[in-house]
């Protein structure tokens, strides 16, 4: 158990949210005019901005693939995203989530559609309070759908943990630094595919069980949010085209 207390006498969080409770999110689609596709992304004090480019031409040109497009993500936290400014340019910790975001995304994208093509997803972070990288794969996913990149389906993500011995859902900071265990997750709602699962962290087979039911509970909740940011945004454009 942590020395922190995380869950108040009344059985809710710092914050005040219940265990299985989200923060609040909100999600703007198309807030970049130069790239292909993009998506403003909020979870609780994390903001997050996502850029979709491509399909284009693949350069180095012997770095292409005759079969399918290269999906290429870079992960960035700006040096004002923490509370200590933060040196900028790539770590090992970004590294990581470049490329674990990158494997969460690639199940979907139909990438046999644009041989020796690339198509480069940048995500950057504004602000931080622990579930970056599941902002950024959310993010990430509606700015490749708003660029008309054929996907299977949109990846939606969430992390959840353990804080003062319960299972809880979406980790803020203090709960990331001071709980027992931190699981993030993507998955592709549609057809029910985990496409990243991490942990840091120890729990028992019976809290790990909980632990997904509730990551997959609070995906499909995020789902409907991604679906709806999308359709409204769409059903606003073709209005503005004087459209159906
Ligand atoms: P995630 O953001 O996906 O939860 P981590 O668990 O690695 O990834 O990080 C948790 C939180 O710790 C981040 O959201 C951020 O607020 C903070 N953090 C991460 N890296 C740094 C850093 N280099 N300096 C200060 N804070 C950081």
């Amino acid at each position: 158990m942590s020395e922190i207390k995380l869950i108040r006498e009344d059985g809710r969080r710092l914050d005040g949210r219940l265990p299985e409770e989200l923060r609040p999110i909100k999600i703007e689609v198309g807030v970049l005019k130069r790239a292909d596709g993009s998506c403003y992304f909020e979870l609780g004090r994390n903001k997050v901005v996502a850029a979709v480019y491509g399909p284009r031409e693949l350069h180095p040109r012997h770095a292409q693939d005759a079969r399918r497009a290269a999906v290429r993500f870079r992960y960035n936290m700006a040096p004002f995203s923490v509370e200590e400014r933060r040196r900028p340019g790539p770590d090992r910790r970004s590294v990581e989530i470049s490329k674990v975001s990158r494997e969460a995304l690639e199940p979907v994208i139909i990438a046999e559609y644009y041989p020796r093509a690339a198509i480069d997803i940048f995500v950057e972070i504004l602000e931080s309070d622990a579930g970056t990288r599941t902002a950024g794969i959310n993010a990430a996913s509606v700015a490749l759908a708003d660029a008309g990149i054929p996907m299977k389906g949109l990846v939606s993500a969430v992390a959840v943990g353990k804080v003062d011995g319960q299972i809880v859902l979406d980790l803020m900071s203090e709960e990331d630094q001071y709980g027992e265990m931190d699981m993030p997750v993507a998955m592709v709602t549609r057809t029910n595919t985990i496409t990243l699962l991490q942990m840091d962290g120890r729990v028992t087979m019976e809290e790990f069980d909980r632990a997904l039911d509730l990551a997959i509970a609070g995906c499909r909740r995020i789902y409907e949010l991604q679906r709806k940011a999308l359709i409204e945004k769409y059903s606003e454009s073709r209005a503005e085209e004087g459209g159906v």
